[in-house]
């Protein structure tokens, strides 16, 4: 097991009955974050009063993407409120591969950085991989590096990515038992699918893996007692797919008439489920949550 959670940070949660149908309860990514976020800068304080340092992150910003830069914004406020140091490099869009591993081995080096953070995407013309193995091991706190991964496929403790842990912590908060279940994942990129499967698969669930190729997909997703759905397809989860009492986890974040929405179709599927995340509000503001934590965990390692 390599990951851990605090048991006693329970929050409230609700249920309630609409038209005679019980509904799921609701995990509440944002009220969850909010605490996590609060240890966080509590911790933060502590070790600055006992070390005289505070953690610090480094965010790599190529390109004008409005997308990215929101998020990015977002990061460094969470930082600021947390007491976590950051700096963004931003980088014109026309920037080569060996300009961004320059700065990357110089950000390596840097002992103010206990974290680095490169925003994906980048553009085409650069190779994301070639980028993501030249972050510092020890620095790696979104865990895309080959190692880390590695390490996460053997159980071991390294960086996971933010996404996915915020997931497991989800499912831990909300006492969702995940020992012999059948979870089934859909969508496996690098970033959410597949280390999601491997968390799950390290708790000693029984894992499917689903993505654009799968064949019958409501087949698989009718077995979950967890389901977990990372696509970016609005709507791709109804509720004749769903098994009844299942845990629903819903990263899918797509804009729909400039709205954010999810993959799973929440207002049927939530009186199937005994468990769902709502869309905006939940593994959405954990990712920012784990991101601090992610980098709170490599300064200590520097640091204690
Ligand atoms: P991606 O495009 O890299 O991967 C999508 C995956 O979905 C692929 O494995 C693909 O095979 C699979 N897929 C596509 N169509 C499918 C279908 N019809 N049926 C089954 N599988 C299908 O995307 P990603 O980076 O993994 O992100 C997935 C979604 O999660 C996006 O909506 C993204 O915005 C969201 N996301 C949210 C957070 C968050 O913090 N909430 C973080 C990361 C990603």
């Amino acid at each position: 097991m390599n990951f851990k959670c605090n048991r006693q940070r329970r929050i409230t949660s609700w249920n309630k009955k609409i038209g005679g149908y019980v509904v799921a309860e609701l995990i509440n990514g944002r009220e969850l974050s909010k605490k996590i976020k609060q240890e966080i800068k509590e911790e933060i304080v502590k070790l600055r009063e006992k070390t005289g340092k505070i953690p610090g992150l480094a965010v790599i910003l190529v390109g004008d993407d409005p997308a990215s830069q929101t998020y990015v914004r977002m990061k460094g406020k969470a930082c600021a409120d947390a007491g976590i140091y950051s700096v963004t490099y931003k980088m014109p869009i026309e920037i080569t591969e060996n300009e961004i591993i320059n700065e990357i081995e110089r950000i390596n080096e840097n002992e103010n950085i206990d974290g680095i953070l490169v925003q994906l995407p980048l553009p085409k013309h650069i190779n994301e991989s070639a980028i993501l193995e030249k972050i510092k091991i020890s620095k790696d706190i979104d865990g895309f590096h080959p190692h880390n991964v590695g390490k996460l496929s053997v159980g071991l403790d390294g960086f996971v990515p933010c996404t996915p842990l915020g997931v497991m912590e989800m499912l831990e908060e909300y006492k969702v038992e995940i020992k012999g279940k059948n979870a089934v994942v859909v969508g496996a990129s690098n970033i959410v699918g597949k280390p999601m499967a491997a968390l799950l698969l390290n708790e000693n669930a029984t894992v499917e893996i689903c993505h654009i190729y799968t064949d019958d997909l409501k087949k698989h997703t009718l077995n979950a007692d967890i389901l977990v759905v990372g696509v970016g397809k609005p709507g791709l989860i109804k509720k004749d797919m769903v098994k009844k009492g299942a845990v629903v986890i819903d990263v899918g974040t797509s804009k729909v008439d400039g709205k954010i929405v999810g993959d799973v179709e929440f207002d049927e599927v939530e009186k199937i489920a005994s468990k769902i995340t709502p869309v905006p509000g939940g593994v959405g503001p954990m990712t920012i949550a784990l991101l601090l934590k992610n980098t709170l965990k490599a300064f200590k390692r520097r640091l204690l």
